[in-house]
């Protein structure tokens, strides 16, 4: 159910792709349709001003999920509701949504220089009076993001990695965003500069209210920033709660075997499980529990029947067994 502070409601969403040879083929062939299922009868709640984070392996629906938050592809079954908010300009309305993708260079053109990508969207958007206040605009989102006024003159190319993730934010914040859906935003960097990123993001949430829906592949990379999380596992939440909750006491095997691959500083001689085994295709997803066919306490049950997503207190676990 959604609370007062709501901003995203998402309802029951599926998204699935009819990937079948053409009709003429399957007809010779005798092929079945193929349907791929990348996002199965997914529900959550985004709250205002908090970083829902969205985890999970390669292939299992999360970056498909972000496409269909921010417009990019259209669920095929259930509702993405995004609630009116009240900003502190004083206008109310639907809140603006901006993605940060995780390829900052791609993202970026590479014939226009920085301070015009950044000030594409204010004169799109008309959101500054003239071009003098447009430039100020641009030299003021360069330095929140920590860079200088004078980069406004240079090109992608010239940039880090970092660098550029930097100006993808700084162009995301130009519309005045509300809600940023950031899908790996930091894969494609070093470790360290990935820690400098993030540290940006949460600065900025905390300076502008943001709400962030982040997806990641890597439990280490969401833990110091989420409020809330959710596992998913071919198309489907397996495990979702407070992000304290989810980390403190992992229930569902899955969540806890993405937790035993993460280095733990506080443990270096902790042993760790690698991550065995490959996600299943989403196209033939296994029967029961599609997790069983690498799950260490599969039991009978669990090949035959799916187990349902059941809430206990603020936590959702979809386990036979946990
Ligand atoms: S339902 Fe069975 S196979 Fe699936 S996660 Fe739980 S114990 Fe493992």
């Amino acid at each position: 159910m959604a609370e007062a502070n709501t901003i995203l409601e998402v309802t029951a969403a599926s998204c699935r792709f009819d990937v079948s040879a053409p009709a003429l083929s399957r007809l010779f062939s005798a092929e079945p349709r193929r349907i791929l299922r990348a996002v199965e009868n997914v529900s959550f709640s985004v709250q205002r001003g908090t970083t829902f984070s969205i985890v999970g392996e390669s292939g299992c629906g999360k970056s498909t999920l972000a496409r269909m938050v921010v417009g990019l592809q259209r669920p095929t079954q259930g509702l993405l509701d995004f609630k009116d908010i009240r900003r502190a300009d004083g206008s109310f309305g639907p809140p603006r949504v901006q993605m940060i993708f995780q390829d900052p260079y791609a993202s970026l053109n590479p014939r226009w220089r920085v301070g015009d990508i950044i000030a594409e969207p204010i004169r799109e958007l008309k959101l500054r009076k003239d071009e003098s206040e447009t430039a100020t605009r641009v030299g003021d989102l360069l330095e929140i993001v920590g860079l200088s006024r004078a980069d406004a003159s240079r090109f992608p190319h010239e940039f880090s990695g970092g660098q550029r993730q930097r100006i993808s934010i700084a162009r995301a914040l130009a519309t005045e965003a509300d809600f940023l859906v950031c899908d790996e935003p930091t894969s494609a960097l070093d470790v360290s500069v990935q820690a400098q990123i993030l540290n940006l993001m949460v600065r900025l949430q905390k300076e502008f209210g943001l709400t962030y829906l982040f997806i990641s592949h890597n439990l280490s990379v969401v833990r110091h920033m989420s409020d809330h999380l959710a596992i998913m596992y071919l198309g489907r939440f397996v495990e979702s709660g407070p992000a304290e909750d989810v980390f403190g006491r992992p229930r569902h095997p899955y969540t806890r075997l993405l937790l035993d691959t993460i280095p733990d500083v506080e443990k270096p001689n902790r042993e760790r499980r690698p991550m065995s085994g490959e996600v299943p295709s989403p196209i033939a997803p296994p029967p029961g529990c599609a997790f069983h066919p690498r799950c260490v306490q599969a039991v009978e049950r669990c090949r035959t029947e799916a187990p349902a997503l059941r809430r206990e207190g603020e936590l959702e676990i979809a386990c036979h067994l946990a």
